[in-house]
Order: structure tokens, then sequence, then C-alpha cells
């Protein structure tokens, strides 16, 4: 692609140039990761009710089974990762931080990667409601991070119109290759999962945007259309943080989607690629999300790549295989799942691998001195107001947090559309930890509102 070329790509206003540091990964074809001796399969690992457990201790599962339903329609199932039995319900770490339930299943000495559980599903003669259902069937989340139950996300108010899928191909994060690779190499269910979700949606056509460093997954997907097909790829600029569903709507059908408001406010339903391109995989099978594509990389790990981890899977055992030994997570490392820019730091080595981690990296202590860890006045430079996307004023909001002035935040200065991309800490010259800081405002006004 030329410079020239690459001119004319669309994009949002603002935004940063972090190094993308996907070169450890991205031409990696995705592998398959053993099963570790126990799964742990958390019973929330998603926005709303927690699913319900119906399995019991001694009970034996085979791989693909349900073992936990849905607890209403914000809430979706589980099901078992592996063969083997079921040890049972147990208070379990989480990445997060406090424990949480999960079912615990020692895994069979010779469990097969075969899924035993499933049957045929004539997709294409179900309505939109009956996908509905068979999507929440299958415990698919958000898999970009936000753990949104799939079903409730692809059901449109019914006084919304919708015009436009838009599928969000961009993985602007650093060090993050598994939609990437899920383009190049899962392309015909992606397209599949696109097909169902059109017919879902009622769109007329469906959009994929991908940024302009990933043009072979661009090139791999328009080989695969059909002629007037209602899909198309949008290519947009690499930047930072382009992945965002608003700014990518923004960039790719000029629409601003209103503070505080949805994408079917502007006619558009948006989902990740990963999240379609395995219900493009499931749904005709009937079968449930028992696995996810995870970027394992990182100057700390000696084998990087892209792993196929069956959910559940003790992050000691996933980062060992690829080639991780540390004991703990130590001083000359950081370890954080998803991305650098937005993702979170690892409790412990032993919380399982979830739904939503989409990326387990082992990054060099970038400050090791206290000298440079330290945090100076703010000299109103105005680098963070040119980096919002969403052109807040970090600077200002940044002084209001120093003096806890958090609903002055929200009600005066947007507080509630910062979207915690992190832009505005990563260009301050003074090291203002400022979206640490809008976290806390946020969590605090959230306490203070319930
Ligand atoms: S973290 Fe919030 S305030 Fe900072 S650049 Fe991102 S959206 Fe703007
Ligand atoms: S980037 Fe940092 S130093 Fe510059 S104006 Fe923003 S808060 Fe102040």
């Amino acid at each position: 692609m030329g410079l020239l070329q690459s001119l004319f790509h669309k994009t949002f206003a603002h935004g940063i140039h972090p190094p993308t540091s996907k070169k450890q990964t991205d031409q990696l074809a995705i592998r398959r990761m053993p099963f570790s001796e126990k799964i742990m399969v958390p019973l929330s690992q998603h926005f709303g009710a927690p699913a319900k457990s119906i399995v019991h201790k001694g009970q034996e599962v085979v791989r693909g089974e349900p073992i936990a339903v849905a607890d209403g329609f914000m809430s979706v199932p589980m099901h078992a990762p592996v063969t083997g039995v079921v040890e049972g319900v147990e208070l379990t770490p989480t990445a997060r931080g406090p424990k949480a339930e999960a079912i615990i299943i020692k895994s069979h000495h010779a469990a097969s990667q075969q899924v035993m559980y499933g049957a045929d599903y004539d997709w294409q003669s179900a309505t939109p409601e009956e996908l509905i259902h068979q999507i929440q069937e299958t415990g698919m989340v958000g898999l970009g991070g936000a753990g949104f139950p799939s079903h409730v996300k692809m059901q449109v108010p019914e006084d919304h119109q919708i015009d436009t899928l838009l599928v969000n191909g961009c993985e602007c994060e650093p060090y993050l290759t598994t939609d990437h690779r899920l383009m190049l190499e899962h392309t015909d269910s992606l397209i599949l999962g696109i097909r169902i979700a059109l017919k879902i949606c009622g769109a007329e056509r469906a959009v994929i945007g991908i940024e302009d460093n990933k043009m072979d997954a661009v090139e791999k997907i328009r080989s695969r259309l059909q002629e007037n097909d209602p899909i198309s790829v949008g290519v947009v600029k690499t930047k930072y943080p382009q992945g965002s569903e608003k700014l990518l709507i923004t960039a790719l059908l000029g629409r601003e989607v209103p503070s505080g408001g949805h994408s079917y406010h502007v006619g558009v339903v948006a989902n990740n690629v990963a999240t379609l391109s395995n219900l493009g995989n499931l749904i005709p099978k009937r079968q449930g999300l028992i696995e996810r594509v995870v970027t394992i990389a990182g100057p700390g790990v000696a084998k990087p790549g892209n792993y196929l981890v069956p959910i559940g899977t003790p992050l000691r055992f996933a980062l060992e295989h690829a080639g991780y030994f540390g004991d703990a997570i130590v001083d000359a490392s950081r370890l954080i799942l998803g991305g650098p820019m937005m993702g979170n730091t690892a409790a412990s080595l032993d919380v399982p691998v979830t739904k939503t981690v989409s990326g387990i990296l082992v990054l060099e202590q970038t400050q090791s001195s206290s000298e440079q860890q330290k945090i100076y006045p703010c000299i109103q430079c105005s680098h963070c107001l040119d980096a919002c996307p969403v052109k807040l004023n970090p600077s200002q909001l940044g002084r209001l947090a120093a003096k806890r002035e958090y609903e002055v935040m929200a009600e005066q200065f947007h507080l509630n559309d910062c979207f915690e991309c992190g832009s505005c800490s990563y260009v301050c010259p003074s090291n203002i930890p400022l979206v640490q800081y809008f976290r806390i405002a946020k969590s605090v006004n959230r306490e203070r509102a319930a």
C-alpha cells in the first residue's frame, strides 16, 4: 500500500500513534492449546446476571455439554470446555480481584478436542427471534472485551430502523492480533456470521472496518465476497483508538452517535469480527462457546503467538505453554489481560482465561526508576486535548479529579463520555495518570448514584 493511497483512508479526529508491536505474532497461524489438568469456568464472564450451574460434584461432562444455564434474558449459559469430571462449584480468584463462583472440571487424561454436543441447524429458515434465542444458547458475548451478551446487542428496540451492520475489524490495541488472524484464517465463518447478523437486524448492508495495517485481511475478505454482495470492506487509517465503536461509525459512515446514545440511534448495529466469526462457526452446528483465540505476547514470552485456548484454562498454564516461566508477577515485568492501553493487570497467575480475554501480555516494566515514575505538575501543554478522540479536556478533568470534584467532572465536563482509552495519559509529559483518575471518578459517581 502506497503512502499516497493511505492518505485517503478514513479516520476520526485526534487520537495517537503508539508503536503497534504486532510483528511478534501477526504472521503466525493460530495454534491450539492443550487442556490443562484443571479447568475453571466462572459463572459470570459477562455483563448481566451470572449463569446458574446445572452440574454436581462427581458428574461426568463431555466437551461442549451445557453446564450452566442463563439466568434470564441478560445472561448467557456456559458449556464444558473439556471432557472430564466436575469437582464442584467453588469460589476461585478472578482477574479483577474478588473471588467468584466457578465450575471446576478435572480434565480426562485422554480428553479429545472433538466437540461431542451439537446438531445441524438450518439458520436460513429461522426467524430473527429464533436466531436471537439460538445466539443466547451459544453463550456468546462481545469477544472484543466488553462481554455484553451478543443476543441482547443484536435485539434492536422496535422503534429504531437499522440500515447498516458495522463489523469492527480494527484491533487497534498494540500487540493484539487475534482479529487479524481470524479474518485471515476463518474468513468464511466470519462472512457467514455477518450474513446471520444481517438477517437478524434487517440491515441492507454490512461494512467491515479494517485498519490499513491489515491489507492482507482486506484482500482475503474481498476475494470471498460475491458480486453485488451486501457486505463490503471499508479501510480506515491505523490510529489508536480506531477500534472504538463510536469512532469507527464516525470514520466509516460519517455519523455521530450522540453523547450517552447508542449506535442504533444512528441506524447502526455494531459487532466485533471475533464475535461474528465464532457465531458463523457455532450457529450452524448448534454448539456453545468453549474456546477463544488469545494473543500471548510481549518481551517476556518465549513462544509468542495466537493460541486457541479452552475457556477456563489457568493463566499460569497458558503462559507456561507460551514459554513464560515466571513464578509470579515480578518487578521486571507487567502481566496484562487485554491490550496495553485498555487492558487490566492480572491479580494472580491462578485466574482462568475467560470469554473476554483477547490478550495475555508480559511486558517489560517501562518505568523502572522512581524518578521516571514521578508525577509532575501539569505544564498546560495541551497534548492531552489534542489526543482525546471525544474532544474532552483531560487536563481540566485531571485538576478537578485532584480536588475530588467528581460530580462537577460529570455534570460540567462530560466525564461520562470518556471511554478510558488512555490516550491522554499516554501523551502526558508530566506522567499524570489521567485515565486512572477518571476511572476512579466514574466509579465514585456510580456508587453515589446507587
Ligand atoms: S481516556 Fe478519556 S479523557 Fe483520556 S483521551 Fe481517552 S476518552 Fe479522552
Ligand atoms: S498532557 Fe499532561 S501536562 Fe500537558 S496539558 Fe495535559 S495534563 Fe497537562
